[in-house]
């Protein structure tokens, strides 16, 4: 199965980067939130297509009826933490709040059971793999956090498998673990199936590479497709260039390569023999 999967945040949610990983920063940006949603949500419907929108908390505190809006277009919402802080830099107490915080919103606003998630940046490493409990305990039973590449943030190389598996968590809850897939070139893995590489790579070859495989993960972003986004400022070249680069024709691409074929929200997941997962 192929799953289309957003992450809803603003074009200012940008981690580990001194001007914006602080919450309390992000009044002062202005918001672009409304028209880069509106260009996914219009999209998917053309397509006939209904995906899982991890969304923050902070964004259903400040912009409440875009919640809505993607609830009532009958997409699948998940949270994607309420702060967008890397995982692995809160404690465990710190970690389970923003968790829970964050799904209270969302299904206060949405009247729905928040059952999916993907941590911000993919910040699941081995060092907090206690994360898994403390989502099971928070009532979700669809993870994609798991990034089993190298990458700046997070990214868990040592995950044995990139495909649809159960994990078995320490204290021994189960997980549908629905990690990123990879593939492979000059013996390096990497994801394609969104972010820099998506922008980057020229469609025929993404196009090979998404019917290449049975299983693919995507993940997107409002701000991938929103070529009138403000720069961050004080980015370093190459930042700027993995995270500018290709944004004017990433609708067409997102168009052409994958939403026209058969994609599926993770409510929708079915597989009856997983590998499982003994963390
Ligand atoms: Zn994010």
């Amino acid at each position: 199965m192929k799953f289309i999967t957003f992450d809803i945040e603003d074009w200012f949610h940008i981690l580990d980067h001194p001007e914006t990983s602080n919450p309390s920063s992000w009044d002062k940006f202005e918001s672009r939130i409304d028209h880069g949603v509106g260009l996914i949500l219009d999209l998917m419907d053309k397509h006939e297509l209904k995906g899982t929108f991890f969304c923050l908390g902070w964004i259903a505190e400040k912009h409440p009826h875009i919640i809505k809006r993607i609830d009532a277009a009958g997409h699948h919402i998940g949270t994607h933490s309420y702060y967008h802080q890397l995982a692995y830099e809160q404690t465990e107490d710190e970690y389970r709040k923003d968790l829970s915080d964050s799904i209270k919103i969302l299904s206060d606003l949405t009247g729905k059971t928040i059952d999916a998630y993907r941590a911000p940046g993919f910040s699941i490493k081995e060092s907090n793999l206690w994360a898994f409990d403390v989502m099971a305990e928070e009532g979700i039973k669809y993870d994609s956090s798991v990034f089993p590449a190298n990458r700046a943030h997070g990214g868990l190389p040592q995950f044995t498998t990139d495909q649809p598996c159960k994990v078995i968590t320490k204290k021994g809850y189960e997980i549908i673990e629905l990690p990123m897939n990879t593939a492979s070139l000059l013996g390096q893995n990497f994801v394609f199936s969104g972010g820099g590489y998506f922008r980057l790579l020229p469609e025929w070859y993404l196009k090979k590479l998404f019917n290449s495989q049975d299983y693919v993960m995507t993940y997107f972003h409002p701000r991938d497709f929103d070529a009138g986004q403000p720069i961050i400022p004080g980015l370093s070249r190459f930042r700027k260039f993995k995270s500018y680069t290709g944004i004017r024709s990433a609708l067409e691409k997102l168009e052409k390569t994958v939403l026209y074929k058969e994609y599926y929200c993770l409510q929708e997941f079915s597989q009856p023999t997983q590998k499982e997962i003994i963390l």
